[in-house]
């Protein structure tokens, strides 16, 4: 079985994290300044103390480094949450709403969009699903998942890391965090607003089931989101995804985004690292870890930026 891998370039994080205490945004900062403090900006050796990329070879001295904002889209179930079975009990109240009948056969979910899980149950139950059923299926899921929010904080969690990482990013230079996710945008919005994790996550940048079937779909949505909201432009070299099965890193590959996986779902290490993710590690725990591998990004030779032989990732 493979190591995970692990990013060690802590020096280079603090050597960012030193420029962004240092740096006030200009008078006519737009909207991505104001948020995150740090916008499409150049930072000189100077604004590091001095060290970054001094001798190390993938700067050069005296060198500028351009500072591009992230887009870190985040899956929501098995990935920050934990939600204990109560998803499936809301796609089995949601089918029942729609049909006034019961779920009589196992419900698939891992990874699948809202959208694929209920017209996936309906064919399994031997209804042929109508444009009615598509039309519905977005009020049923809401509203069984608000019927299901109390037990939802009572028996799932947070998954362990899931605060501390996000907190980490929000405070890490230039990174914008939002959902992706299969999930309907209000489904998204509950399962996270009861553990307290919504408050990190920008919904409106977000990408979710309710906008499309298709997860790879997502990708170039949230990125055309977040560009509209932030005047920024996010492609391969900007856009992390960020989820626990092999169809996230599948449609973060399709969509063209910089996969991140975390092996806290049903999928393991080796099943992510095959499918291509290009970082795995193995859940949230080490927020700083994630945070090297978020922005990591920025560092990569085949990517675009430069290179840095403290990162070592697996492909
Ligand atoms: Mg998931």
């Amino acid at each position: 079985m493979s190591v995970p891998t692990r990013v060690t370039a802590s020096g280079h994080l603090t050597s960012l994290r030193a420029g962004r205490l240092e740096h006030t945004p200009p008078a006519s900062a737009g909207l991505f300044e104001e948020r995150y403090g740090l916008p499409s900006h150049t930072l000189t050796d100077e604004d590091h103390g001095g060290d970054f990329g001094r001798g190390k070879g993938y700067m050069g001295q005296n060198a500028m480094a351009t500072f591009r904002p992230l887009l870190a889209l985040w899956d929501v179930d098995h990935t920050l949450i934990e939600n204990s079975g109560i998803s499936k009990d809301t796609y089995a109240q949601a089918f029942e709403r729609l049909t006034g009948r019961s779920v009589d056969h196992e419900i698939h979910t891992e990874g699948r969009t809202d959208p694929e899980i209920m017209l996936n149950m309906l064919t399994a139950h031997g209804i042929e699903p109508t444009t009615e059923h598509v039309a519905r299926i977005p009020e049923a899921l809401e509203s069984s998942m608000s019927a299901n929010a109390s037990r939802l904080r009572e028996r799932g969690y947070a998954l362990p890391g899931a605060h501390t990482t996000l907190e980490a990013l929000r405070d890490a230079p230039g990174v914008i965090q939002a959902p992706l996710t299969g999930n309907i945008r209000p489904n998204a919005f509950t399962k996270l607003s009861v553990f307290g994790l919504h408050a990190y996550l920008d919904f409106e940048v977000g990408a979710y089931g309710s906008d499309d079937h298709v997860r790879a779909n997502l990708v170039g949505i949230a990125r055309r989101r977040a560009a509209t909201k932030y005047n920024a432009t996010f492609d391969t070299r900007s856009t992390i995804l960020l989820g626990d099965t092999w169809r996230d890193v599948r449609a973060g590959r399709d969509g063209g985004a910089f996969v991140v996986a975390v092996a806290s779902g049903s999928d393991s290490i080796d099943r992510l690292q095959a499918e291509g993710a290009d970082i795995v590690l193995p859940d949230l725990r080490d927020a700083q870890s994630v945070v090297e591998a978020v922005t990591s990004v920025r560092h990569r030779p085949e990517l675009g930026g430069c290179p840095i032989d403290s990162i070592a990732a697996i492909r």
